[in-house]
């Protein structure tokens, strides 16, 4: 029986990671769940799925959580909360692996206090690795800790991978469903609004990577992403819009040969692969129906119309904490297209601000990555206040 621990429990990939798990009662069980700030929705899933710990960013949410745990079927978890806590949450919980699924920059230390504990991590969080890459993948080869994603296209190219040699890599193809606003011109981009955005054609996700996914940032993270994961530097990763969502991503070999990982879009499978590999467990679903594909299209990206997706490749190849200031950068800019105040194209140019007003560090330790991102954060915050005044 695999023991998981569940780090944003309450989002899209925690309660489809809960699923996933509950298709598989003799096979996995959860021990311990992490939310932000959902308490009555925790104790539901704490109710069906009894953990030893359960965690929250804050106390009142926490005192919440303790008052109606007293009610619950099954008081018996205990609560902790806030950052501090988050190693005696892996004590109490002692997971097998834990599923990193907390959106957002608020992803990273979580992540980083389970790989200092030397566990295992299958990775949804793809900012903590766009943030602290090279930082956290030294920690977790030091702790004897693995890195698994989640994310689909990085589960694809780790799919296509099995067997082959790094050497033979020639490059790496991400796949992009290219978003809600794939054929807009720059005018339709830019009165585009937050809830327009959330309206994916395809996958059904929490907010933040709903927007992401429509400006192509969140393609542009899982360029840096799998620059990290998969050790090639960004010349050597490519995306090409396929709208269909059926091929996840692919490989291109030295040979010319190219491996393609396919499926139907359902975060339910890469979940699955994280927690089984290198098992493949029987799923009950209906698979891809190749048949009733009339075809599979492939199309370069616009990166003039999307130019998060430029700005995250300039971040990846100067390196250092410039891709920490674009996840950072990118966060504030949300936020504030969230509430009305700037349009849909201001996003890149807040992130483009901010990046050139920053200079970049090594990323050496935990400590200087948290005091990069802070002092990003206020520059992003001017750099969109100016935005805001030229409105
Ligand atoms: P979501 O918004 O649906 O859920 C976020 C979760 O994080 C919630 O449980 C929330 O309570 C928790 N959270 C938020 N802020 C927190 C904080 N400060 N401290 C602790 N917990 C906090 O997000 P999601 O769509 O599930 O995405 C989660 C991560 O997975 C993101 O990094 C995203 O890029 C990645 N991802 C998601 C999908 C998807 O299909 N949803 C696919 C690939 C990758
Ligand atoms: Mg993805």
């Amino acid at each position: 029986m695999k023991r998981i621990a569940i780090l944003g429990c309450t989002g899209s990939i925690g309660q489809q990671t809960l699923d996933v798990v509950q298709g598989f009662a003799d096979e996995f069980c959860v021990t311990g769940l992490a939310a932000g700030s959902n308490a009555r929705l925790l104790i539901e899933q704490a109710d069906v799925f009894g953990p030893e710990a359960l965690w929250l960013k804050d106390e009142t949410d926490a005192e919440r959580t303790r008052a109606l745990l007293k009610s619950s079927t099954r008081p018996t978890s205990q609560v902790l909360y806030g950052g501090d806590s988050l190693e005696r949450f892996f004590e109490l919980s002692a997971p097998d692996i834990v599923v990193s699924a907390i959106s957002g920059k608020a992803g990273l230390y979580p992540t980083y206090m389970a790989l200092s504990a030397g566990l295992d991590v299958a990775l949804a969080n793809k900012e903590s690795l766009v943030m602290g890459g090279q930082l956290l993948k030294r920690l977790a080869r030091s702790n004897g800790a693995n890195i698994t994603p989640i994310d689909s296209e990085h589960s694809a190219i780790a799919q296509c991978l099995v067997g082959e040699r790094m050497e033979s890599i020639n490059k790496l193809i991400l796949t992009a469903s290219g978003g809600p606003f794939r054929g807009d011109s720059i005018d339709r981009l830019a009165h585009r609004t937050f809830d327009e955005a959330q309206k994916h054609p395809v996958w059904s996700m929490g907010e933040k990577i709903n927007v992401d996914s429509a400006t192509l940032m969140n393609k542009g993270f899982e360029v840096i992403e799998a620059c990290v994961l998969f050790d090639q530097p960004p010349e050597k990763v490519e995306v090409l819009v396929h709208p269909e969502c059926i091929v996840h991503s692919m490989v291109e070999f030295v040979d010319g040969s190219i491996k393609a990982q396919l499926g139907v879009p359902d975060m339910r499978l890469p979940i699955l692969y994280a927690l089984s590999v290198p098992r493949r467990l029987g799923r009950p679903e209906k698979s891809a129906s190749l048949d009733d594909l009339r075809s599979l299209r492939f199309e370069r990206v616009d990166m003039e119309r999307f130019r998060c997706l430029h700005l995250a490749y300039e971040a990846a190849e100067v390196g250092g904490s410039m891709p920490a200031v674009v996840c950072v950068a990118d966060e504030v800019a949300i936020q504030h297209f969230k509430a009305g105040r700037v349009g849909f194209l201001d996003i890149a140019e807040i992130i483009e601000r901010t990046m050139a007003q920053h200079e970049i560090v090594p990323i050496d330790s935990i400590e200087r990555l948290l005091s990069v991102t802070q002092s990003a954060e206020k520059i992003a915050e001017s750099q969109a206040l100016g935005v805001i005044d030229e409105i």
